[in-house]
């Protein structure tokens, strides 16, 4: 396809650089820009909480690209700079740097960030979160002179940092409103298995807690208050209560919004010429029947694709398992499907589950697998997937039974 109409991506992040790679790939040689906020390339997030947190892992490795692919597919790659506005009208984005750039179509990737903790000394020296390279630097420099961090909010990126912080030395307490770690996400008895990981490793767990302030001397912060008035002394206090989709270009515009962009399985916003991938981007998904937005790795990587297709007049729907994965001290899993918090009947449970080797699966109505979670067991995610692709109802003692290969329960 032969054009001079640029495409144009706001956010360089994974889904963005993803989308340009597609775009090219499916052979759009029209102009292409990309436009990012933040001064590095395109990298990825999860080593931030992980092995370049913990040293193992160096700059070069996060990038989504080699610098030098920009230039060799003729990406138009300006960063540093904020798209502080798009009038649909003229169908052109401004730049805070007081450029402006026309597109045929836009790609909204703007990702999320992290939401903020609304007490006293939430601003205070010492007190961090994690979201970008610079964020992970500086939470890894805090750690070397830390002996004692609190981590507030026990979520994936909370626990993840927590192991970071024991990996480190530190000594560790996780604070967290709810009663178990990611008892939304995961249900109590899952839950309980990353509590149970936590205490394992020597992190002071505590949950039910509710933070009041973040104390502080001299401007730096020295720990946390909670409501019931004990304190937890910290000379490092880490944030990580969720995110938020960054929905503000959208919303001005006069998008369609509702927790996050609202797009159509094309991820095709209430203006035609308009789409969103990634974290910003609330799809609806063929597979599960509503709109879902979702806050993990795979989503960013894969979305793209479907959104750039799209872009290029292609009919497509993109309707992937939704997955995700974690690595916690000795622990690595994966985990696929989507449930709603309570949205369950029950857990059913292959394998050994206090010794850390297993795979949960949580049954809808009718027995029929609407998520699953490989802990330490590899090579199943592509059958769990297809379970829960199925829609069909199982067998719950074969389900349970490590003898019966999971391909045998779809295949008939
Ligand atoms: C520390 C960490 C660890 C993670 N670990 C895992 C994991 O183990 N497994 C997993 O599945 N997922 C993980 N995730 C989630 C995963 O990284 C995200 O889902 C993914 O980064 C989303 O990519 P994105 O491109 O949609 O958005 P983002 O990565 O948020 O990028 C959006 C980009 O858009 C830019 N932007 C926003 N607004 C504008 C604007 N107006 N103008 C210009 N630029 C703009 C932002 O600056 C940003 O660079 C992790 C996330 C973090 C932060």
């Amino acid at each position: 396809m032969t054009t001079d109409t640029a495409h144009v991506i706001v956010g360089a992040s994974l889904a963005g650089a993803k989308a340009a790679e597609a775009l090219r790939e499916e052979g759009f040689d029209g102009p292409l820009v990309m436009i990012g906020e933040e001064s590095e390339r395109p990298y990825e997030r999860p080593p931030l909480s992980k092995d370049y947190l913990l040293g193992k892992a160096d700059r070069e490795t996060i990038y989504v690209h080699p610098q030098e692919w920009y230039a060799e597919h003729d990406v138009d790659l300006r960063l540093g700079v904020e798209v502080t506005s798009i009038d649909r009208a003229a169908h052109e984005v401004s730049l805070a740097d007081g450029r402006k750039a026309g597109y045929g179509k836009l790609l909204l990737a703007t990702g999320s960030s992290p939401r903020r903790l609304l007490v006293p000394g939430a601003d205070l020296d010492g007190v961090l979160c994690l979201r970008s390279a610079g964020d992970s630097d500086r939470i890894r420099a805090a750690f070397q002179d830390a002996s004692r961090v609190a981590v507030i909010g026990a979520g994936w990126i909370g626990l993840e940092t927590a192991a970071a912080a024991r990996a480190a030395g530190a000594e560790v307490t996780v604070l967290e409103m709810a009663e178990l770690p990611l008892q939304r996400v995961l249900g109590r008895q899952v839950a309980r298995v990353f509590a149970d990981l936590h205490l394992a490793n020597g992190v002071d767990l505590r949950g039910g807690v509710w933070i009041t302030e973040i104390t502080g001397t001299g401007g730096k912060a020295d720990g946390v208050r909670l409501a019931d008035g004990r304190h937890v002394g910290a000379d490092v206090v880490i944030v990580g209560v969720g995110i938020s989709p960054n929905v503000q270009l959208a919303a001005a515009a006069g998008l369609e919004v509702d927790n996050g962009v609202w797009v159509n399985a094309q991820l095709r916003s209430s203006d035609p010429d308009i789409f969103a991938a990634g974290d910003v981007a609330n799809a609806f998904h063929p597979l599960l029947g509503k709109h879902v937005r979702v806050e993990h790795w795979a989503n960013a990587l894969n979305q793209p694709q479907t959104a750039a297709k799209a872009m290029l007049g292609q009919d497509v729907a993109y309707d992937l398992v939704p997955y995700f994965y974690t690595d916690q001290y000795d622990l690595g899993m994966e985990y696929a499907g989507y449930v709603e918090p309570d949205g369950y009947d029950e857990v059913v449970f292959r394998g050994d589950v206090e010794g850390r080797e297993f795979i949960a699966f949580w049954l809808g109505d009718h027995g029929r697998v609407l998520a699953g979670m490989n802990v330490n067991v590899w090579d199943v995610n592509d059958a769990i997937q297809a379970l829960v692709r199925s829609g069909q109802p199982v067998d719950v003692a074969a389900l349970s039974d490590p003898d019966t290969p999971l391909e045998s329960l779809t295949s008939g």
